[in-house]
């Protein structure tokens, strides 16, 4: 299977065959400055739709949030100067309402909303009888089912330009993404709606500007057929996600050493399947590391407790205890005493090493 999908000209936005859809822009209108300086940047780059959140959702109230609708007159005039087709994200009927009279060309549907099906519901109601593409991402926790769920409500209310982005999920451990891309999970999700555009936005996975290149290549071997990547004129005046903002000669860098697959490759889901479970165990093998290294410093942190309380450094009671849980929910998941024992017993020796 080639990285390209046809359904983008269909919807008017013409790729060329055997290349990736691009959206780039940046995480938040700022200004009209900002836009223009960055969109104007992208120009000699092959970007098709430009990005901007008009009213980005921020964990604070203070946090600059998107400027609101002024910035849709703002985005009119980006299209207007470098002929960029606009790409905004919705989360209320009202925005739809805002974003459908300033003409924006493509819809997205952020992490957040599609989480919650009330939400979605009510966009769905409101989209009826719009013609636009929609984007749906990734519901922000790890849930087929909700994720299922979205499509199923907007598809219900004939809505039929759709398109997934996939932006990673929550996770509660220490981890190198700022949202893991659970490539496996998002393939299953991708076996049940298999004739959908599929886009990567790898900035809100990686959170960080470094190793947004080695995600938009994964993308690419898992044959997604764009790439959304958070883009500013300089990203360290960026008012939101500072550190996984490009610039835009990093951006057009990133386009220009994408190796893309030829097109008229035949597909080969099994090639697909081979591809994420790899990429999973790869993924599991860091959580194990991750999860080596946040029980080891807790452990650390007990003894600076025992300490205080004047407790044994090693307590048999307790850790008979630990690792009589372990066998018993080792068992559970299927393995054996002996690879329990052995891990346990490494753990604890590594843990006593740390504190010696
Ligand atoms: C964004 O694209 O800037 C954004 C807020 O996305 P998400 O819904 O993935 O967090
Ligand atoms: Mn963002």
């Amino acid at each position: 299977m080639s990285n390209y999908s046809p359904v983008f000209s269909q919807w008017g936005f013409p790729v060329e065959p055997g290349q990736p859809l691009i959206i780039a822009g940046p995480c938040s209108a700022e200004s009209r400055e900002q836009l223009l300086l960055t969109a104007n940047a992208m120009r000699s780059y092959p970007v098709h739709l430009f990005r901007a959140g008009v009213w980005t959702p921020r964990s604070h109230l203070e946090a600059a949030a998107g400027t609101g609708n002024v910035a849709l007159e703002w985005l009119q005039e980006v299209r207007q100067e470098t002929g960029l087709k606009l790409a905004v994200e919705v989360a209320t009927p009202q925005q739809l309402k805002e974003v459908l009279q300033a003409d924006i060309d493509v819809l997205w549907i952020g992490a957040r909303t599609t989480v919650n099906p009330f939400a979605v519901q009510e966009l769905a109601n409101a989209l009826a009888g719009v013609d636009k593409p929609v984007l749906v991402k990734n519901p922000i926790t790890p849930d087929l089912e909700v994720w299922f769920g979205a499509m199923e409500r907007l598809q219900n209310k004939g809505v039929k330009k759709l398109g997934v982005i996939l932006r990673g999920f929550v996770h509660r451990r220490p981890s190198k993404w700022r949202f893991e891309p659970e490539w496996e999970l998002a393939r299953k999700f991708r076996s049940e709606f298999p004739s959908l555009p599929y886009i990567c936005d790898p900035s809100h996975i990686a959170g960080n500007a470094s190793m947004i290149q080695d995600i938009c290549q994964q993308a690419m071997d898992l044959d997604y057929h764009g790439l959304m990547v958070e883009t500013h004129y300089d990203p360290s005046r960026a008012l939101s996600d500072v550190e996984q903002q490009l610039n835009p000669e990093q951006l057009g860098e990133l386009l220009s050493s994408l190796r893309l697959k030829p097109l008229g490759q035949p597909e080969n889901p099994a090639e697909m399947e081979l591809q994420s479970l790899r990429l999973e165990i790869d993924r599991i093998d860091q959580a194990l590391l991750e999860n080596f290294a946040a029980r080891l410093k807790l452990s650390q942190r007990l003894g600076a407790v025992k300490k205080e309380l004047r407790l044994l450094p090693l307590q048999s009671s307790r850790w008979n205890r630990v690792l009589q849980q372990a066998h018993e929910y080792g068992q559970q998941c299927g393995l054996s005493d002996a690879f329990i024992r052995d891990i346990f017993n490494r753990i604890r020796q590594e843990s006593i090493r740390q504190q010696e």
